[in-house]
């Protein structure tokens, strides 16, 4: 459904060129949840950039189901680190934005959004503004409001780095929650091994830079998933461990 193949992408500056990514290729099946784990500066944030089209591979393309993405489409969501919020706008008036710019009646784009907040648990909060609400419920509703206007694939950036452990552990349940409930293909990039096993069903572990795809695991772990308590199981114990080693190699390795 999704196809990455031969991509590679330089940054040129004044006196030097870096190559950011070399030679990525794979593809994500419909509906699919994938994971992306790789050290810090390997180029996870690029190859995204690139999947999303806010950037033009400098080599090889992406597609959505066999048509070449060039340039920003409402067929790829993207979730940012940063929630980025509009502060003058209320939650709802916030989540209800991209539906308003497709031309979607007033009536409608309410009662979409209203159920979004209300399956992620910021009912009562619709006219709050986003300075009213804690870390957690901003990137709650930057989740809804890429969610909203039903794109084919969701791009997650690192979503819940900047959030303290247990408000994670919640937001990736709730996210498991949304994706079972919608069947969207899921991108999602973290550099934190849990999460990428507790989420994904294929993980991509990405090399030092410049990124390759060092190998690709099935999760071997049935769903729905107990986020809470599956670290206790031995599945999920062993692949932790494997991957574990291999992300240390190329920590280590690394330049940075
Ligand atoms: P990650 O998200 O894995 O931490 P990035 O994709 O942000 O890594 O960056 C990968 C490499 O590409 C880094 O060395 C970074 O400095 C470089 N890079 C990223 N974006 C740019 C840019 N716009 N111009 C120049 N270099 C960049
Ligand atoms: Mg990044």
């Amino acid at each position: 459904m999704l196809r990455i193949h031969g991509v590679s992408k330089r940054f040129v500056s004044r006196d030097k060129v870096v190559t950011a990514v070399e030679g990525v290729d794979f593809e994500i099946g419909a509906g699919e949840f994938v994971t992306m784990v790789g050290p810090s500066g390997c180029g996870k944030s690029t190859i995204l950039n690139i999947m999303s089209g806010l950037m033009p591979p400098t080599e090889g393309a992406v597609e959505v189901d066999g048509e070449a993405i060039r340039g920003v489409t409402r067929q790829v969501g993207y979730v940012t680190q940063q929630p980025n919020l509009m502060p003058w706008r209320t939650l709802l008036e916030n989540v209800v934005f991209p539906l308003e710019i497709a031309g979607v009646g007033k009536e409608e784009r309410n009662r979409r959004a209203e159920e979004l907040i209300g399956l992620v648990g910021l009912a009562g909060f619709e006219k709050s503004y986003p300075h009213e609400m804690s870390g957690g419920m901003r990137q709650r509703a930057n989740i809804v409001r890429t969610m909203i206007y039903e794109p084919k694939v969701i791009l997650m950036d690192e979503p819940f780095g900047p959030l303290d452990a247990q408000t994670r552990l919640v937001l990736q349940e709730l996210l498991l929650k949304l994706w079972q409930r919608t069947g969207v293909t899921i991108v999602f990039i973290t550099h934190d091994l849990h999460e990428a096993i507790g989420l994904g069903d294929r993980i991509v572990l990405l090399s030092a830079r410049p990124g390759r795809v060092a190998r690709v695991d099935k999760v071997p772990l049935a769903r729905p998933r107990d986020i809470f308590r599956m670290h206790d199981s031995d599945g999920f114990r062993q692949l932790y461990d494997t991957l574990w080693v291999e992300l240390e190699n190329q920590v280590r390795g690394q330049d940075a």
